[in-house]
């Protein structure tokens, strides 16, 4: 395995300064706060290769599908997450030659991502003409505590000699989007002024009017105890800057402070963002880039304390995990539930929209057992706040009666992806949706969730089910044409098993929660009812009488499901026979051959078979894995995780942690070369997965939390906490044993191996293997 960056438990190191893999540093070093993030870009000007961004939460552009050939039903704009305004930069010039490291010589270059504190340092000595050597300290964050707001601390040493510096700076709206179909410029200057004491750049976006504003504070300070300037106000459109001019004396060293606020009409009306800002820069202006980071780092002290996992004898696998968990506590607080977890987070533009079935499938879990139980329910009710668009959605397509279709990519509930095959036909999206109330509830105990939110949205759901599926005279059952599964190298496919389950599942699941909420809380039960114009008996026994007659592709003589109808007509080859000049598939071979293939992209009938474990023996877990691991290649960075707790499952451990290795350290390592493009974040959930329900192996069943843990590798241990029902819960697994703790709360059930046993804060668990 090779590493990028050096290994160390708390921090991705960079030494040394390569151009050829900026990019991809600038992914990787990325930082956020839910609220906003941004890629690791230079603060000082850099004209190498470089991909500028910063990215504001819920702030996107309908950006008009472009298409070769329009199908009706496409959605009218794909939404791109926006490249917001650029607030970190700032110019150094030294005796009238420009600080950029693309032409000046650099030495004793690191770059340090501190995961603990959630700050990005950098340090470097510039060598500009005539030997003068310029040593830069640079350190930022975006607060988790004071959420629009950003600080650097830049400072410049003159190690060898003493001249004319100018440090300049600013703030730049003039920002493009790599991603846009039409080259358009997304952004239309609102303002760009001095507003009182403070600098200020506002913008909106056109069409979605959007409004965001900045502004800055600089504060300067010397090692000398004095600082003088002179200072330059340079102001273009979207522009604003303030040039300090200043004589540096041989080992002097100059610190510049600059605090920002960023503000966006999300939060505020769009008249009043620059007061806002304003107001937020009068509050900081006078706390030190110490004082301000402070509370942050006490933040993340937080943000661990229940979200770590420790692993033990093996420093890479601890980077790794601490990395995913790192960038997943930096996309998605759960604050704020208009938001989600983009496949990119904050760091690259790639996917657009915000939200994929990711979410629901991948990412609630890990929010589910780190974080409060009101985080799981903002992931839920996001979906339930758009279901009217779901239903919109699907009235596009010709459905009724209220179905409701959710989108494959979405940033408002409105679909925006535009690939027939998957706009159209990956329909599976709609069960994980139903799929993640289920979770929730089995894991939070809350199943007031039906009553308050939950059954409108699987009403909708199961009728979009009821509607797509169709029977069959010569089959005599049900069945559903024309999907494409989660394994997109297989488009427009008859009976999809993975999509014929779920949809059954998803009725059955709707007939229960009507049950649920009608015993809960009968006055709520009538209303929604009522509110969706229920037709019980009717409606109900439709889905009853799919549900008992849908058709399932099987392999006769065996307990094999199969992918799809067609599934066994194709060649079976093995991913062991392929060349592996021939991988990944998806960039040597074309489209057609690649759907006529046996290959697999992601996890499919594996996918459900993860999702409803419970409703299949060992032998058939077994069989099917053992058929479609050979066949799947992990094209999506989705796919290693469902196969490695299945591996955990049938215990093949040898073989989930190989599986594991494919994920563990996907972009920290840059496997697949495409980190530039920004990482990988909803995969960064199923790693955690990977060692929570694959390593320790917890499920939960009728309220119970069971784990049963081994240990992979090399590792002398791991350990991680889960949030559960009120309590923090503690497993630790070395090579002999496992201990299970009660950090906090009340006495529970909880189940170790095949055993159950009350778990109180006094006596922790202990068995040994
Ligand atoms: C996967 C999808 C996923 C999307 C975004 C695709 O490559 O096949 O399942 O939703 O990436 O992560």
């Amino acid at each position: 395995m090779k590493n990028l960056f050096e290994e160390h438990e708390w921090s991705v190191i960079e030494k040394g300064f390569d151009p050829e893999r900026h990019m991809s540093a600038e992914s990787i070093f990325s930082i956020g706060n839910g609220y906003m993030g941004q890629r690791a870009n230079f603060e000082e000007k850099y004209s190498g290769e470089t991909l500028q961004g910063n990215y504001i939460g819920g702030i996107y552009y309908p950006d008009k599908t472009r298409v070769g050939w329009w199908k009706n039903g496409y959605p009218e704009y794909f939404a791109k997450v926006l490249n917001a305004v650029n607030w970190v930069g700032l110019n150094v010039n030294v005796e009238g030659e420009e600080l950029d490291l693309k032409h000046i010589a650099v030495s004793d270059f690191t770059r340090e991502l501190d995961m603990r504190r959630g700050q990005l340092t950098r340090s470097f000595v510039a060598e500009f003409s005539k030997n003068r050597k310029l040593k830069v300290e640079a350190k930022r964050f975006i607060s988790l505590v004071n959420k629009e707001v950003g600080a650097i601390s830049y400072t410049i040493t003159a190690l060898n000699f003493a001249g004319n510096i100018k440090l300049t700076p600013y703030i730049d709206f003039d920002v493009r989007n790599k991603d846009a179909n039409y080259d358009e410029v997304f952004w239309e200057e609102v303002a760009t002024k001095i507003d009182g004491e403070y600098p200020v750049v506002a913008c909106k976006t056109r069409k979605t009017n959007f409004h965001v504003a900045a502004t800055m504070v600089n504060k300067f300070t010397s090692s000398k105890g004095t600082f003088h300037s002179t200072v330059n106000q340079l102001s273009r459109k979207k522009y604003v800057a303030f040039e300090h001019s200043f004589k540096i004396a041989e080992g002097e060293a100059i610190t510049l402070e600059k605090t920002v606020a960023v503000t966006t009409s999300m939060h505020h009306d769009a008249a009043d963002i620059i007061t806002a800002a304003n107001a937020i820069l009068t509050n900081v202006k006078d706390a030190s880039y110490i004082d301000l980071f402070e509370p942050h780092r006490l933040a993340w002290v937080e943000k661990w304390r229940n979200s770590d996992i420790l692993i033990e004898g093996d420093i890479a696998a601890q980077q790794g995990i601490r990395f995913n968990i790192f960038q997943l506590n930096q996309t998605y607080t759960g604050e704020d539930p208009r938001l989600n977890i983009g496949p990119k987070g904050f760091t690259g533009e790639k996917y657009g929209g915000s939200t994929y079935w990711d979410t629901e499938a991948y990412c609630l879990p890990f929010y589910l057992c780190t974080s409060t139980q009101e985080v799981g329910r903002s992931l839920l009710k996001y979906r339930h706040d758009q279901l009217q668009k779901a239903i919109e959605n699907a009235a596009k397509l010709g459905f009724t009666n209220g179905a409701a279709l959710y989108p494959m990519v979405t940033m408002n509930g409105e679909e925006c992806h535009n690939e027939w095959e998957i706009t159209f036909e990956e329909i599976h999206r709609n069960g994980a949706i139903a799929y993640a109330i289920h979770k929730y509830i089995r894991f939070t105990g809350d199943d007031k969730y039906l009553a308050d939110y939950g059954l409108d949205v699987l009403i909708g759901i199961a009728r979009f089910w009821s509607q797509r599926i169709t029977y069959s005279e010569s089959r005599k059952k049900y069945v559903m044409l024309g999907v494409t599964g989660p394994n997109e190298y297989e488009n427009n496919v008859n009976n999809n098993w993975y999509t014929n389950y779920i949809a059954c599942w998803c009725m059955q699941y709707c007939m229960q929660a009507f049950n649920m909420v009608a015993e809960q809380d009968q006055s709520r039960y009538e209303a929604i009812i009522a509110a969706t114009n229920f037709d019980f008996i009717k409606e109900t026994s439709r889905w009853t009488d799919i549900i008992q007659n849908m058709h399932y592709p099987t392999l006769e003589g065996t307990n094999l499901l199969l992918q799809q109808d067609g599934f066994m007509d194709k060649e079976q080859i093995l991913v062991a026979d392929l060349d592996p000049k021939d991988r990944p598939l998806n960039q040597k071979w074309s489209w057609d051959r690649i759907l006529r293939s046996v290959f697999i992209k992601q996890a499919d009938v594996l996918q459900g078979i993860y999702f409803f474990e419970d409703e299949f023996d060992t032998a058939t877990i077994q069989e099917n894995f053992d058929f479609y691991e050979p066949r799947t290649v992990h094209e999506s960075s989705l796919s290693p995780s469902v196969h490695v707790i299945l591996a955990a499952r049938l215990n093949d451990q040898e073989r989930a942690y190989k599986l594991y290795l494919r994920t563990a350290r996907l972009d920290l390592d840059d496997y697949n070369h495409e980190a530039e493009e920004g990482l990988h974040i909803t995969s960064m959930a199923g790693t955690w997965l990977s060692v929570v329900e694959g390593f320790g192996g917890l499920r939960v069943h009728d309220g119970v939390p069971f784990f049963s843990p081994f240990l992979p590798g090399n590792w002398k241990s791991f350990s991680f906490k889960i949030v559960f029902r009120g309590r923090v819960l503690q497993l630790t697994a070395s090579a002999n044993d496992a201990t299970l703790s009660l950090v906090s709360g009340d006495s529970l059930k909880v189940g170790l191996f095949d055993k159950t046993y009350m778990l109180s804060a006094e006596e922790p668990i202990n068995v040994s293997r």
